[in-house]
């Protein structure tokens, strides 16, 4: 992996993909779930994140992938939503790859209709299970993610490996359609471009966590945010503490794009 300042030529990409959390905003999400009412912290992303990307879409389209779900996203990104120039959009995709947004249109991601409807099943047998660690379900429509102070062995013990992905990221449990990836809807993303700008499409794509191996694996070029868990990246992005690692990337595209 070369270090991020290695990247010069810039000019061919025309879609930056952004994880979020550890990338954009701080790691860490608190649920506390009570009754019928669930609260949980939403954050938003820097100004100077906000400031950089709407200059980004000067030169191309950026991308937002995430596990949290569209009206989450939404929200945090309310000030990019919605947000184009140049045809280039701001895009949202929400639940690991399983919701698409451009502007006023929100896109599938093509679940397999007998998944979507075993989603209740599952869910309700996993509401069942009682222990200390679990923290609470966090509003999702088309996976779960259960959060806990820990690993729950009753929760793993119900999932079917065949028919459902299970990722504990140290924090929560994600269960979901393992045919529906944030790799898969990176793919998406680009077919839908590709067939509005009869260009093809080429991606960056930044990430930190598991569930970003496969969004890295489809980019055109990757970036790890995260040497130590993302080994496999053209590129990393070093930790600074003072930084997160997504303002990093995007201020130097920025200053790539502007010197060609
Ligand atoms: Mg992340």
């Amino acid at each position: 992996m070369q270090h991020i300042s290695e990247l010069k030529e810039v000019k061919h990409i025309n879609l930056i993909v952004f994880d979020v959390d550890g990338v954009i905003v701080p790691r860490g999400t608190e649920i506390i779930e009570s009754g019928s009412s669930v609260t949980f912290n939403l954050k938003f992303p820097p100004k100077k994140f906000i400031e950089t990307t709407k200059e980004l879409l000067n030169y191309s389209n950026v991308a937002i992938s995430s596990g949290r779900s569209m009206l989450t996203l939404k929200t945090m990104f309310t000030e990019l939503f919605g947000e184009y120039k140049n045809n280039n959009h701001f895009i949202l995709q929400a639940e690991n790859g399983g919701r698409i947004s451009i502007g006023p249109e929100e896109i599938g991601a093509g679940h397999n209709p007998d998944y979507i409807k075993s989603l209740s099943t599952l869910r309700a047998e996993l509401r069942k299970v009682q222990h200390q660690h679990i923290k609470g379900f966090e509003p999702k429509e088309t996976f779960l993610t259960i959060h806990c102070q820990d690993r729950v062995p009753q929760i793993e013990e119900i999932i079917d490996k065949n028919n459902y992905y299970l990722i504990w990221n140290g924090e929560a449990y994600d269960i979901g359609d393992p045919n529906i990836t944030k790799g898969t809807g990176l793919q998406r993303i680009k077919e839908l471009l590709s067939q509005r700008t009869g260009k093809p499409i080429n991606a960056i794509a930044i990430g930190d966590r598991q569930n970003d191996i496969d969004l890295l694996q489809q980019a055109d070029i990757s970036v790890s945010a995260d040497a130590k868990v993302l080994t496999e990246a053209n590129y990393y992005v070093p930790d600074d503490n003072e930084t997160l690692p997504g303002l990093i990337l995007a201020k130097h595209l920025l200053e790539r794009f502007k010197e060609n």
